[in-house]
């Protein structure tokens, strides 16, 4: 019919022109790359960029917490019990597929060569125990304050960043590495990036509470009608939102890159052993999302993977251009629902938990850089050291925050459980705003195709619940 047309050009022409804004940011980023401009005026240009990640990270508290109450509430606690296993079932075996990846990969190339030389002088990085870590994990999901919960800044006990940055150009900075607030004149010879500025939830937490808040007021009866009408409404409300949002989308993405590719070190740098690196990861990478993912889908549904990831590519354009799957969720949502037809009680349950807990390409990308780090002081891992670090990635990718670079943060418990000194972290700063951007995507589409595959597996449960009820109520 014309309206199935319609709805057809409408959804290519947002493929399209996210597409193009990539494009387009990229080339436009390099043309503008001779002018060498300076910091405060690359934040000027990449001005409308940094709107959008607010206006995303503005939606993502209300679309969590709305969306887990009504998607667990939506659910009779049996079948929610059995999808949570699918869920946490798939998201456990593909995080561990991912470090097991990671860990070859890096084995086999060797990037790293047993000198540090080449990398220049290091920063300190603020060090802490593997336990401290693990206890604040746990801390984390258990908020005194819900209300602080919302507001917190990212801040973890092993997430103390070095503030000061060692000097030789005049240049222009914007420090927001504390309380400061506004544009100051400073002079640095290395910019380290700080992660957690960006996003003042403690997702984790909220996670908790909202999956339990939602399981208790599905069980209410008529009792529980009010507040589950009062966060279906929120929800159906947000999402219009976020609709609105995606128009702006590809504007904000396009700056967002070229704003990055204006300001990003030199290539020159790549050279060497960090060139080695950055390729090794690249390839871990794609291996686990284009072959590993694509196929664990394909032999679960028996459909095609790739039709399902074109429906999710502005997700996974969204994630490139903002390096944070927290900001992405609205997108993913949307993609997953609207493009992918995935049915909203499987979508609310498993998108803001896989969001917040499932990294494939943070733990992938862990691992890797440990070992990476371990061959550049000359250490061999032995192989109980292998286990250790592919526990603790899997670890430090659950308790990363869906923000920029928050992976290189939590690496620290990765790099103190096998005796790495943490301060080498700083050897691959360089080339972390780029990596993140690719293990974010990664991020998102394990996600995504979790939720394919959790819907999958639980049509039977979703089916009986839908004639239980005289057809679902949360259809549209
Ligand atoms: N930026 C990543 C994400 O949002 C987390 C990371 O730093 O690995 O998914």
């Amino acid at each position: 019919s014309r309206e199935d047309v319609q709805a057809f050009l409408k959804k290519n022409a947002f493929v399209l022109f996210t597409v193009g804004a990539v494009v387009v940011g990229i080339v436009l980023g390099f043309a503008l790359r001779p002018y060498k401009m300076t910091y405060r005026e690359v934040k000027y240009f990449s001005f409308p960029g940094e709107l959008l990640m607010r206006m995303l990270q503005m939606l993502v508290l209300p679309l969590l917490i709305s969306s887990l109450i009504t998607g667990m509430a939506a659910l009779d606690s049996k079948a929610s019990g059995k999808m949570g296993m699918r869920a946490v079932i798939y998201y456990m075996t593909t995080t561990f597929i991912a470090v097991f990846i990671g860990i070859i990969i890096v084995l086999i190339i060797h990037p790293g060569k047993g000198s540090k030389d080449e990398f220049g002088k290091q920063q300190t990085i603020e060090q802490v125990s593997p336990a401290d870590a693990f206890l604040d994990l746990i801390r984390n999901m258990f908020p005194p304050n819900l209300v602080q919960a919302c507001t917190q800044q990212f801040k973890t006990k092993y997430g103390k960043r070095v503030v000061h940055m060692t000097v030789t150009v005049n240049d222009t900075l914007f420090n927001s590495t504390n309380d400061t607030q506004g544009i100051m004149e400073i002079t640095r010879e290395e910019v380290i990036p700080v992660p957690g500025q960006v996003n003042g939830v403690n997702a984790l937490g909220l996670v908790v509470f909202s999956m339990c808040f939602g399981l208790i007021i599905g069980n209410m009866k008529e009792q529980g009608q009010l507040l589950r009408d009062f966060f279906d409404s929120l929800n159906e409300a947000i999402m219009r939102l976020v609709a609105i949002i995606m128009w702006y989308a590809p504007i904000g993405i396009l700056f967002l890159i070229a704003g990055k590719i204006v300001e990003m070190e030199d290539l020159t740098q790549m050279g060497g052993q960090l060139g080695m690196y950055t390729i090794t990861v690249i390839i871990g990478l794609m291996i686990h999302a284009i072959l590993i993912l694509p196929t664990l889908y394909f032999v679960i549904t028996r459909q095609n993977p790739f039709i399902f990831i074109a429906g999710l590519l502005q997700a996974l354009v969204t994630a490139l251009g903002t390096s944070s799957s927290s900001a992405t969720l609205p997108v993913t949502f949307k993609c997953l629902e609207e493009n992918n037809r995935i049915d909203k009680r499987i979508t609310r349950f498993v998108l803001p938990v896989g969001a917040t807990i499932n990294m494939d390409g943070t733990a992938l990308y862990e691992a890797l850089a440990a070992i990476f780090i371990a061959q550049v002081n000359n250490m061999e891992m032995n192989f109980g050291q292998i286990i250790t670090i592919s526990i603790t990635a899997t670890a430090a990718s659950i308790g990363a925050a869906g923000i920029p670079q928050a992976g290189l943060v939590t690496m620290v418990i990765v790099l103190t459980s096998v005796g790495l000194p943490t301060d080498d972290i700083t050897l691959i700063i360089a080339v972390d705003w780029f990596l993140d951007r690719l293990r974010t995507t990664t991020n998102v589409l394990g996600d995504s195709i979790g939720a394919g595959i959790v819907e999958f597996l639980s049509r039977h449960e979703l089916r009986s619940r839908d004639v239980e009820m005289g057809n679902s109520v949360l259809e549209e």
